[in-house]
């Protein structure tokens, strides 16, 4: 612990690329996991351009319970942590692979979305994109003003990434001299190949993780439990 806090001190490039286990102090379930949420749903049913042509109403059900859920929770202590980390870092990107908009709650404003927003909306025929941000959208599917079908503004299985998003990442990333991996399984690509890249590009990788992953054999050091617990240990 002592020795990541140190490297935080002399760092000057920090990245920070989160998942979901971030959240999970909050109440969001994580997708893989004991309480997965791919343990009681399928992901070819919910998450897929397929899965939206076919059925688009029972994808938004799914994501309006979601958008309910993610309303009524609040950042924690992990989040806050990294927003104060940013205050303090000389230079400091956070990317994240979370559609939840905790880290912008908690206060950080470099954030890189990788997959989008749940608070976006996006219609299928004109392209309009827009922040909408009630719990509950009725009626399913939402219409557009231009009579198009709505969908969430989040990547899905089988969706290329947006290629600017994609490139701050990998700017932030292959520029960094330490890099927190938190609270990700690091199995979804390509996401997960930032990691390999920011080694290779020299940055010490610092893993934050209840279980071991992937990371864990390329990590410098793996902190085993909570995320809202170690990291509020690491920037105090
Ligand atoms: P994942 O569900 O695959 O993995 C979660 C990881 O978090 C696991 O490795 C688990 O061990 C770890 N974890 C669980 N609780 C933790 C805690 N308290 N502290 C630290 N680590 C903890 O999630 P992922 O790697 O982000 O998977 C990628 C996909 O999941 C992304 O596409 C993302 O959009 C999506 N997702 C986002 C949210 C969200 O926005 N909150 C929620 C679920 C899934």
């Amino acid at each position: 612990m002592q020795q990541v806090r140190d490297w935080l001190c002399a760092s000057s490039r920090i990245c920070a690329l989160t998942g979901a286990g971030i959240s999970a102090e909050s109440g969001i379930s994580t997708f893989r996991g004991a309480s997965g949420l791919w343990r009681q749903f399928r992901s070819e049913d919910l998450a897929t351009p397929a899965a939206f042509a076919r059925d688009p109403r029972l994808v938004w059900e799914w994501y309006d319970w979601r958008r309910g859920l993610i309303a009524a929770a609040q950042p924690n202590a992990g989040h806050e942590a990294l927003a104060h980390l940013e205050g303090a870092a000389p230079e400091f990107a956070l990317i994240t692979q979370n559609v939840d908009c905790l880290h912008r709650r908690a206060g950080s404003r470099s954030v890189v979305e990788l997959h989008g927003s749940i608070w976006t909306v996006i219609c299928t025929t004109c392209g309009e994109k827009r922040h909408d941000d009630r719990a509950a959208i009725r009626p399913l599917p939402p219409l557009c003003r231009c009579g198009g079908t709505l969908r969430p503004g989040v990547v899905w299985f089988g969706e290329p990434l947006d290629n600017a998003v994609w490139r701050q990442a990998q700017t932030a990333l292959g520029r960094a001299e330490l890099v927190l991996v938190v609270g990700t399984s690091s199995v979804v690509y390509p996401a997960a190949g930032l990691i390999p890249y920011a080694k290779q590009a020299g940055a010490r990788v610092v893993e934050i993780n209840v279980e071991e992953t992937p990371v864990s054999r390329i990590a410098d050091i793996s902190l085993r439990g909570p995320a809202a617990e170690i990291l509020p240990l690491l920037v105090s």
